[in-house]
């Protein structure tokens, strides 16, 4: 299950009653934050979500409203008791940014992981209760894994190949920005059912069946057993999909394909500012409803609204004429994403 809290909804800076853009998502008890523009962690203390299980924060690009709160909330988290490092994605060249800040606050309690990103695949894992981030670079698939993704009975050897209640596989796309800007979507995959049937006519062991159900490949002095040979078909996981501060691109549709939630910007809703949205490098509510249609997505929350638009409601028809299932974002904006009953 994934929880997600739109901490914000407005671009550009914050406002009285309108926090900066930024996402927080509750994953296996563990927490991981998108963007922290100026008040994030005001925000974040409104919504009450605590700061010292935060583990990731991924960060879209290097502008002012999604990064100037990173200081003062890391301060706050050191402050809260945390020793463990936190790590930090973003494009390239955040590092040096993110450095700069860290001169106003050189003694953390905690280690800073920057990673600056470039079109690759990682995956989050559960690593002694913390969320952590490793780079994927082979498909874990039964078939395909490798030899740390073991469970070997001879030299008990146990794997972390348990890939779908405590890993997340995150993907990132490069956007069209005025700064070069990223988009991320995280997907939780779903074990396929256990079927008795398959097990017993390929004569696996019964000792060995929930080890394989969980997604381990065994060893014993016989065979090697797969997670195939006791599973049945595959079951779509859970998918979000989080797109600011660009321009519509080719490459969205197909990276947030069939998302259970879009949430992507919309810092204008009138169609009219069309001129402005090219030359900013931001997109309409009606592009933003385009892009949740070609992508076949569940359900769509526009945020990072530009501050002159005081009421944003108002412009909600030009994007549900095209993607009925919009949703108008709005600080505090809450929801549960959980695996379909079957
Ligand atoms: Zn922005
Ligand atoms: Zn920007």
């Amino acid at each position: 299950m994934l929880n997600v809290t739109l901490l914000g909804s407005g671009g550009g800076m914050p406002m009285p009653d309108r926090f900066l853009s930024s996402l927080l998502i509750k994953f296996a008890s563990r927490k991981i934050l998108i963007d922290c523009g100026e008040g994030t962690q005001v925000a974040m203390r409104k919504y009450k979500s605590g700061f010292k299980s935060l583990d990731i924060i991924c960060l879209t690009h290097d502008h002012g409203d999604h990064i100037f709160g990173l200081p003062g909330l890391l301060s706050t988290i050191g402050n809260s008791g945390r020793t463990d490092p936190i790590t930090i994605m973003g494009p390239v060249g955040i590092k040096r940014i993110i450095e700069g800040m860290m001169v106003a606050i050189p003694f953390l309690p905690f280690d800073l992981d920057i990673v600056e990103c470039t079109g690759s695949s990682f995956s989050i894992h559960m690593v002694s209760q913390k969320l952590r981030v490793k780079k994927t670079y082979l498909e874990t698939n039964d078939n395909k894994v490798n030899d740390n993704n073991y469970y070997n009975i001879a030299d008990n050897n146990i794997s972390t190949n348990d890939t779908d209640n405590t890993s997340l596989v995150l993907s990132i796309l490069e956007l069209d920005h005025s700064s070069p800007c990223l988009g991320y979507s995280f997907y939780l995959p779903r074990r396929p059912k256990f079927n008795p049937e398959k097990a017993l006519e390929a004569k696996i062991p019964v000792k060995y069946w929930s080890r394989l159900q969980k997604g381990q490949v065994v060893m014993d002095n016989k065979r090697t057993y797969h997670p195939s040979m006791v599973r049945g078909k595959e079951r779509k996981g859970i998918k979000l999909s989080y797109i600011v501060d660009t321009r519509p691109t080719a490459d969205i549709p197909d990276f947030i394909h069939e998302s259970d939630l879009f949430i992507c910007e919309g810092t204008y809703g009138d169609s009219d500012d069309m001129k402005k949205a090219i030359k900013n490098k931001h997109m309409t509510f009606a592009e933003s409803a385009q892009l949740a249609s070609l992508g076949k997505t569940k359900e769509l929350w526009l945020t990072h609204f530009s501050p002159a638009m005081d009421k944003p409601e108002q412009y909600m028809d030009n994007a549900r004429q095209i993607f009925v299932k919009t949703v108008l974002g709005y600080d505090g904006l809450s929801k549960s994403l959980q695996f379909p009953e079957s």
